[in-house]
């Protein structure tokens, strides 16, 4: 079994993953499942990464089965959304569906202590104006609805059941085994296996091929408020983003008229704790006098949360007879709101990739090749600004955008998620580097500083 992997087995998923000869003479274990139900798909976790392959493949007649660990609605964080997400929802057909559920967010607005104002982004003003606007959710809901529709697509859909091995088989499937709340085995022998187990990482954690991001690394603490002050008129429902001196505040504002608040921070302040979470989470929020003052009427609504360092990547994302979506194979910050949106991309180009290996296993290499190399172009842009999202270079081009040569436009085509379609957004992304790097040049001490203290947080984390 995959969890008791030794090294004929490693080199047989990952070495001979594509049939390759190396994978001769590797012994299969014999151990036997009961009676495993067939199917075309087995994909483990129901979030929005899980249920969206699991309703495009339905769709598209496969016989699909997805599995989630706990039951719906249940919590999750990540509630605010991108433009490119209402793309998507349009294309799965429920759009209406999630407006009903979400609050409107036309755009983002900044707020750096350093220079003393505000700045709002509105995605009306991207170079694709389509959608001009994205939402901000419960996930417990949306998660819910997403889950529900891989169901009315034809999706078998199990809850309360945790998938927990799963082994890969010579000549191609899976099987996979899992157990319910209950404590029944159950199990599936699939032709291919999809990992949307977010951040419980199932095949990374099992192959041992997580890695912790060596380039970046923070904490989060979040809760809900009640009367927190919100901007008004049309842009009731925009995220802010305020930073402070230890990283950088959300408020989100959500349709049932609570708001959430989160402080991603640096582990070593997190670590610094001596109280209980609560306090310290009103502590902290008080050292950011912005975001205090929106808060000073509002009231604390259950549990404060914390997460601990949370950016890692797979070594892999695909093998001969799985992929790896969303939080499965990586989750770098929430800064730019994109981890939804990255999962359920990932489940487009994901079940065009499954759809080729299953009707022309002769093009599998080609196709999981082809999904890679789309998921990981948007995490690399990403990447490249979360890194560099505390440095003062890139907070001042945030605070004072300007449109040369049409880089705040492709800014907010950035903000909007819509890094994997249009080269011209890749290109003035390219001229916004340059200055980037120009103006970080023209400031060394401020950025010899910045870069120092980045080190000296990575060394502490
Ligand atoms: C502090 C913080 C703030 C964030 N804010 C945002 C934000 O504002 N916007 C945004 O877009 N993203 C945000 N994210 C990221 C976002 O939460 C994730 O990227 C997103 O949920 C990924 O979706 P997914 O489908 O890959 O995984 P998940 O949503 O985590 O879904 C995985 C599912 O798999 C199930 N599961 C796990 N293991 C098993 C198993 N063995 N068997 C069966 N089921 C299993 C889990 O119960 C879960 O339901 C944030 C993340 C953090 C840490």
């Amino acid at each position: 079994m995959v969890e008791n992997l030794g090294p004929s087995w490693y080199s047989f998923l990952f070495r001979g993953a594509f049939g390759s000869p190396n994978c001769d003479g590797v012994k299969l274990p014999d151990t036997p499942f009961t009676e495993p139900v067939q199917c075309d798909v087995l994909v483990a976790g129901g979030g929005p990464g899980g249920s969206t392959i699991a309703a495009l493949l339905a769709e598209r007649g496969r016989n699909v089965v997805l599995v989630e660990k706990d039951r719906h609605p249940r919590f999750h964080i990540g509630e605010s959304l991108l433009p490119m997400n209402v793309m998507l929802f349009e294309r799965m057909g429920i759009r209406d569906e999630i407006e009903r559920i979400g609050m409107i967010k036309h755009g983002v607005e900044f707020i750096s202590p350093n220079h003393n104002k505000s700045v709002t982004f509105d995605f009306a003003n991207a170079i694709d104006k389509r959608f001009p606007y994205a939402y901000q959710v419960r996930r417990s809901v949306l998660d819910e609805l997403l889950f529900n529709h891989a169901r009315a697509k034809g999706a078998t859909t199990i809850e309360g059941c945790r998938v927990d091995e799963v082994e890969f088989l010579r000549g191609g499937g899976a099987r996979i085994s899992a157990h319910t709340e209950g404590g029944e085995e159950r199990s599936w022998r699939a032709r291919f296996f999809v990992d949307a187990s977010g951040r419980d990482t199932l095949l990374a954690s099992r192959f041992g091929i997580k890695q912790r991001n060596l380039r970046h690394n923070s904490a989060a603490i979040f809760g809900h408020f009640r009367d927190a002050r919100r901007l008004p008129g049309k842009a009731e429902g925009n995220i802010t983003v305020f930073w402070f001196d230890k990283g950088w505040f959300w408020f989100i504002p959500l349709s049932d008229g609570t708001t959430s608040i989160g402080a991603v921070c640096r582990p070593d302040y997190i670590k610094s704790r001596k109280i209980d979470l609560g306090a310290f989470f009103m502590d902290t929020i008080a050292m950011c006098p912005a975001i205090a003052d929106r808060l000073s009427d509002a009231k604390l609504l259950g549990p404060v949360t914390g997460t601990g360092n949370y950016s890692y990547r797979s070594e892999r994302m695909t093998g001969e007879s799985f992929i790896m979506l969303g939080d499965a194979f990586a989750f770098i910050d929430p800064i730019f709101s994109a981890g939804v949106f990255f999962a359920m991309n990932s489940a487009f180009a994901g079940a065009d990739a499954v759809e080729t290996c299953l009707d022309t296993p002769k093009r599998t290499r080609r196709a999981l090749r082809r999904f890679e190399t789309k998921t990981r172009r948007g995490i690399d842009t990403f990447s490249w600004y979360i890194y560099r999202a505390t440095r003062p270079a890139l907070r001042n081009m945030f605070m004072s955008p300007r449109n040369i040569l049409g880089i705040e436009e492709a800014m907010l085509s950035l903000l909007a998620g819509d890094v994997f379609r249009l080269s011209t957004v890749r290109a003035r992304l390219l001229i916004f580097k340059l200055i980037y790097y120009i103006s970080s040049i023209l400031t060394p001490s401020r950025t010899y500083h910045a870069w120092r203290q980045q080190r000296r947080n990575l060394e502490a984390g």
